[in-house]
């Protein structure tokens, strides 16, 4: 979850707001009225708040490129920008985690970096599971993130930054960025901070999933054997 707010106008945007109760309450601690909450994807850890918060808040609008999303009142499509109070939100439509996922990009100015929201499309070092979309599609959504200006900060959707470094290290092993990634990511959650954000540009030096047309990125393909797979697939349809 995230709040975006203009403490100036005194307006915030929640980013999936899975639990209201703790949104409404900062919100209601800093006097910003809450206008709209933009949805990444219909899966019930990002959208599962959506029908709450819109019961506790009237007139509320909620976006998202997916008809699964709950209360979902404004769809939006790929490069659609939507308006909320002074704001511009582009939306980036991202398939493959699931096929309506959607990541919303705020361009910055003179006094602010851009930022995006990435939901489980990137994640810092990885990227999210394929669940409804191929390769392919991943790649295609990965490069339309990878091509946002470099210094956009990326707030994804959950925080698996460790191991995604250490699997980012096994396939490109000699990374110094990689490294050096991985000890500011230790020494930040041994005083349990937050590892988010990042910035595309820092991803482009070390996340494999960004990095698939150097050649020092290698998949060890004997690690990877039938019986692994299927204890992955295994996993998964416990999770889901
Ligand atoms: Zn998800």
């Amino acid at each position: 979850m995230y709040i975006l707010t203009d403490n100036y106008l005194k307006f915030g945007i929640a980013v999936d707001p899975v639990e209201p109760e703790k949104i409404l309450h900062v919100l209601e601690k800093e006097e910003i009225e809450l206008k709209a909450v933009i949805t990444t994807h219909h899966h019930l850890d990002h959208a599962g708040g959506n029908k709450r918060i819109s019961e506790m808040v009237k007139n509320l609008s909620i976006y998202g490129g997916d008809e699964r999303i709950e209360s979902l009142t404004e769809k939006v499509c790929h490069s659609e920008t939507i308006v909320i109070e002074n704001l511009l939100i582009k939306c980036l439509h991202t398939p493959c985690h699931t096929s309506g996922h959607v990541c919303y990009f705020i361009a910055g100015d003179t006094s602010r970096e851009p930022i995006c929201f990435t939901g489980d499309t990137l994640f810092i070092g990885g990227c999210g599971r394929f669940f409804e979309g191929s390769a392919k599609d991943m790649l295609q959504s990965l490069d339309i993130l990878s091509t946002l200006p470099s210094n956009t900060k990326f707030y994804c959707g959950h925080e698996y930054t460790l191991n995604n470094l250490k699997f980012a290290l096994s396939v490109e092993p000699n990374n110094e960025a990689t490294l050096q990634k991985l000890e500011v990511v230790e020494e930040k959650l041994k005083r349990n901070q937050p590892t988010v954000p990042s910035t595309i540009g820092e991803e482009l030096k070390y996340n494999p999933f960004l990095r698939l047309d150097k050649n020092t990125v290698q998949l060890h393909t004997n690690e990877v054997t039938p019986e692994a797979v299927l204890a992955v697939l295994r996993k998964l349809k416990d999770n889901f």
